[in-house]
């Protein structure tokens, strides 16, 4: 059962040390009650004590490292149902789906399209994460092909489908050190199959459609001493998917069924339509999501959703302040200022490169605010104009001493002059007029004026 802050807070020794690196016991309580700290880091703890708080505050779904290295993605380690109640914290991974049936090129095709694919966006880099090989062909033989031609490319995460233990061992013997995640263990195979992910230290999908045997297999595994588990509740439709996952969620994060505190498998092509299928895993708590080879305008769509679902709806994307260069700009060009919320600065960029005109755009840190919003809320000031200036290197660029603010920071123009010693030019409120005004006020001007 879920111990609550203060629950714990009466455990703990109460010296507020700071020895655990929390300045007092009480936000160390609030931090295991989170699953967000340790208990064996406070050095006053009996091993009676630490015992009780790690049962009780060890996270309510497990974290799984799908693959190794550069490409590894955790899935996993949720702990809300609402993405409003906090965030949600990793990402599902996506892989497609090749069959052991396909010619070598083809598949050899699909994996070099994982590993090449980006897809950037809003300061991030989209990307498909691996290759699920599946053994159609029902033969180890050509299951082990298979899995090395996979592997004369891949290094990402790889699901290796067969419910036969042999064909697994044949692929498993093409992966060297790498830890494919084995697909699946059910109420059938599993003690061929869970030898087989603890000898290779693989994560296991476990397999069964009702979440009762879903929980026992689970345990069976946990009792074969295999460590990294992922729950496939095998839907047939889409319906089924939503109410099973968001069953084991439920139980999960209240831990009202410990033994269903994993990611959830997804195998999208299964469910008809698939795109629906894909969508509903990315919004209702798959940690691994298997598709077909996604044509490219799919594949955007996909990448996008989950990029947006998986965002702190806190926090705003924040660009990482600077001062960027648009085209090639020179010692004459326009410079112009502007607040780092992602979608204030793609916007702004977009009409600048659209303009053709070369410049240089400071971007100042108001924490991920919006020009509106940061002026209203004092985050966007003459100060830290100034600071951002100087911190940039801003007088070192251009030789004149002009710089334009966002329509919305008109009130600040003047106290900008003021601190800043340049001349302040207000331009336009909505950045799609800034062409327009660059035209007008600075090529038609033939700035920098005199
Ligand atoms: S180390 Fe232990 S006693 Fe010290 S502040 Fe942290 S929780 Fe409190």
């Amino acid at each position: 059962m879920a111990l609550k802050a203060l629950d714990i807070y009466k455990m703990l020794p109460k010296k507020n040390c700071k020895e655990c690196g929390y300045p007092t016991c009480l936000t160390f309580a609030m931090k295991l009650a989170a699953g967000k700290a340790d208990a064996d880091t406070c050095p006053y703890l009996d091993d009676a004590t630490k015992q009780i708080l790690r049962g009780a505050t060890r996270p309510p779904i497990q974290l799984v490292k799908l693959g190794v290295g550069e490409r590894s993605v955790p899935v996993g380690d949720e702990i809300v149902l609402f993405r409003h109640e906090k965030t949600f914290y990793h990402p599902p991974g996506i892989l497609f789906s090749v069959s052991d049936l396909w010619e070598k090129e083809r598949i050899v095709a699909a994996a070099e399209r994982v590993m090449a694919e980006v897809f950037p966006r809003v300061g991030e880099n989209l990307r498909f994460n691996g290759v699920a090989i599946r053994n159609e062909s029902r033969n180890p033989e050509a299951f082990g092909k298979a899995v090395a031609a996979v592997e004369e490319v891949a290094e990402f995460p790889e699901v290796l489908i067969s419910d036969s233990a042999e064909a697994l061992a044949s692929g498993l013997s093409f992966c060297g050190n790498y830890r494919p995640v084995i697909h699946a263990a059910t109420l059938d195979n599993h003690e061929a199959v869970a030898p087989l992910a603890k000898r290779f230290g693989c994560p296991l999908v476990v397999r069964a459609r009702d979440l009762g045997d879903l929980a026992r297999l689970a345990k069976a595994c946990t009792d074969l001493r295999v460590r990294d588990l992922i729950l496939d509740p095998a839907p047939a439709t889409l319906g089924e998917f939503l109410i099973r996952s968001t069953a084991i969620r439920k139980r999960a994060i209240d831990r009202s069924e410990p033994e269903l505190g994993h990611p959830v498998y997804l195998d999208a092509t299964a469910c008809v339509p698939e795109e629906a299928a894909i969508v509903t895993g990315i919004l209702k708590y798959a940690g691994v999501i298997v598709t077909s080879v996604l044509p490219p305008g799919t594949a955007r769509m996909v990448l996008t959703l989950r990029q947006n679902i998986y965002t702190d709806p806190q926090k705003p994307i924040q660009m990482t302040p600077g001062l960027y260069r648009v085209g090639e700009p020179g010692p004459d060009s326009p410079v112009l200022a502007t607040v780092n919320f992602s979608l204030t600065y793609f916007t702004l960029l977009g009409y600048l490169e659209a303009s053709r005109i070369p410049c240089h755009l400071l971007i100042v840190d108001t924490e991920g605010f919006s020009v509106l919003t940061a002026v209203a809320a004092g985050k966007l000031s003459e100060k830290l104009i100034k600071e951002s200036m100087e911190r940039f290197q801003v007088a070192g660029q251009v030789k004149h001493r002009i710089l334009i603010i966002p329509g919305y920071a008109a009130p600040l123009s003047g106290r900008i002059e003021e601190v800043t010693g340049w001349k302040v030019l207000v331009g336009p409120r909505d950045a799609a007029d800034i062409g327009e005004f660059l035209e007008k006020e600075w090529v038609a001007k033939n700035q920098p004026a005199p």
